[in-house]
């Protein structure tokens, strides 16, 4: 019988594509690639190879294709739901080497980088001509652009500028046989055939190898504020919301809420005192964006008598300070325990209903368990973290499903769909958009070999479905 095909098999002829010091097979350092950043997802990499161009990412993927190993990619390593967590002796094609950083094009404000920047290498650059990049998340030290575009990240600005789609100029991809797709010349209008970037957006890391980006920048506002403030309770947060929307338009940049349960894990783990001076239901991160001064605009809610304004930041430090509360949740909430996270998004108008049923559902399965609820309330998009059973416990994700689509909404608003909700998928999405998705997937990598069972549900069992046709048979 002819042996399984082994990544190990493949170290010499990975070594003469990217050099000797880019395949990492000692153990300790694969160590770092095999665990994610919540200790939820663990798993085992045959190697991990880091190549250093496009024509190097062409020529791994196609020697891995003709020895028959699977890969998975891998960028900043901060996805939440396990999709770059190696499995079964999976290559990780680690991208932070495709690390260049172009002029950006003042014309255009467009510039080219390599999926393994970092975001905040981004931000860094087009700041220094005025310019920014419109979407920022708390892992931005870490997380690269090719991790955003292949998860689509949303993050907080989405709520003035979308979600990294809308920033997306153009991408160079490698096939899962090799070949390369490039399409970066960042025309505003180019309608010839299938626009087949828009398909790599969000596709996780399961069609193709991101390897550069044309991103769109924007112009970077002048003046910027931000308010913390305390309210009883969801309900009242989503009112304060709607008055800024209303009251500000496209000035508002960012509507963030965190729960007095995350907040006081937040203060614990930064050892930082309660900003309020009582406590709150709910504390919402408000930013405006201006090229006038904001601030007053965001003071005019000290006037509302069910809100209480902590502060009004309006220098850097003091902006960050405030932001701490809300960014530093999910570190504080992984320092408590493993937890099991559900990103999800439903209507502004059942984000109360909604987070009310989710704490009863698992208060239900356990009185004791803790529910951490915090995200991005001008986009109906909640992070509800649950505490308290053990990683491969299913019944907090089969009690939350079917309420979210009760209420309405998505199993997964930003961070995508990975490992983790792939037999959840069928939730939110019809049959024939699943054989839809199937088909792509079979078209552009017939052998399954990247990103192996991530996304997509297990396919059917033939033999089920002879089964069924048989029953039917029968029943008819
Ligand atoms: C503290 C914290 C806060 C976060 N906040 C947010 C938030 O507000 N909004 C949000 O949307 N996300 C958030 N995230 C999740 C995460 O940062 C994003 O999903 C980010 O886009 C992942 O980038 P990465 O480089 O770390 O990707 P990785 O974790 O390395 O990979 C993620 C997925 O993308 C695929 N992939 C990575 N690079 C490529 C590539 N070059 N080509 C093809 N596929 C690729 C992987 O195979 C995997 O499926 C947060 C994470 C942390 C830890």
């Amino acid at each position: 019988m002819a042996d399984a095909p082994s990544a190990v098999a493949l170290q010499g002829t990975l070594a003469s594509i990217v050099g000797e010091n880019h395949v990492i097979s000692d153990r300790d350092r694969l160590a770092s690639y095999e665990r994610d950043w919540t200790g939820r997802w663990e798993g085992r990499a045959g190697l991990a190879v880091r190549p250093a161009s496009t024509d190097q990412v062409a020529a791994v993927m196609a020697a891995c294709g003709a020895a028959g190993v699977d890969v998975v990619v891998q960028g900043g390593n901060t996805g939440l739901v396990g999709g770059a967590t190696p499995m079964d002796d999976e290559i990780v094609l680690d991208t932070t080497r495709l690390d260049e950083v172009g002029e950006p094009d003042p014309a255009s404000r467009q510039v080219t980088v390599g999926a393994g920047v970092t975001l905040e290498e981004v931000q860094t650059r087009a700041r220094r001509d005025g310019l920014d990049f419109a979407v920022d998340l708390p892992a931005r030290g870490q997380a690269t652009i090719g991790g955003m575009v292949a998860t689509n990240a949303g993050g907080a600005l989405a709520l003035r500028y979308g979600t990294t789609r809308s920033s997306v100029a153009g991408v160079e991809a490698v096939l899962p046989d090799g070949s390369v797709l490039s399409r970066l010349s960042g025309l505003l209008k180019d309608n010839a055939g299938y626009d087949l970037p828009s398909l790599l957006v969000g596709s996780e890391g399961t069609l193709a190898v991101l390897t550069r980006i044309r991103l769109a920048l924007t112009r970077r506002p002048r003046r910027r504020a931000v308010a913390l403030i305390g309210v009883d309770d969801l309900a009242n947060a989503s009112t304060l919301v709607a008055t800024f929307r209303d009251g500000l338009g496209d000035a508002l940049e960012a509507a963030d809420f965190v729960d007095r349960q995350g907040l006081e894990l937040v203060c614990a783990r930064l050892h930082v005192r309660d900003p309020l001076p009582r406590p709150c239901g709910i504390y919402v991160v408000v930013q405006v964006a201006d090229d006038e001064d904001p601030t007053a605009r965001l003071a005019a809610v000290e006037s509302e008598d069910w809100a209480d304004v902590v502060a009004v930041g309006e220098d850097t430090q003091r902006c960050e300070a405030l932001w701490a509360y809300r960014e530093s949740v999910s570190e504080a909430v992984a320092a408590y325990d493993v937890p099991h996270k559900f990103d999800l998004s439903v209507p502004l108008s059942e984000v109360a209903p909604f987070a009310d049923a989710a704490r009863l559902a698992i208060e239900a399965l356990d009185a004791e368990a803790k529910t951490v609820i915090y995200g991005h309330l001008g986009d109906g998009n909640l992070h509800v973290n649950v505490l308290g059973f053990r990683p491969a416990d299913d019944r907090p994700a089969r009690a939350l499903a079917p309420l979210v689509a009760e209420h309405g909404g998505s199993i997964s608003a930003e961070h995508g769909i990975g490992r983790q909700k792939r037999e959840l998928l069928g939730s939110t999405r019809s049959a024939a958009e699943i054989d839809a998705m199937r088909a792509i997937k079979q078209a552009l990598d017939p052998r399954g070999m990247l990103g192996r069972d991530r996304v997509l549900p297990a396919a059917p069992d033939p033999r089920d479905e002879q089964d069924e046709v048989r029953r039917e048979g029968v029943s008819r």
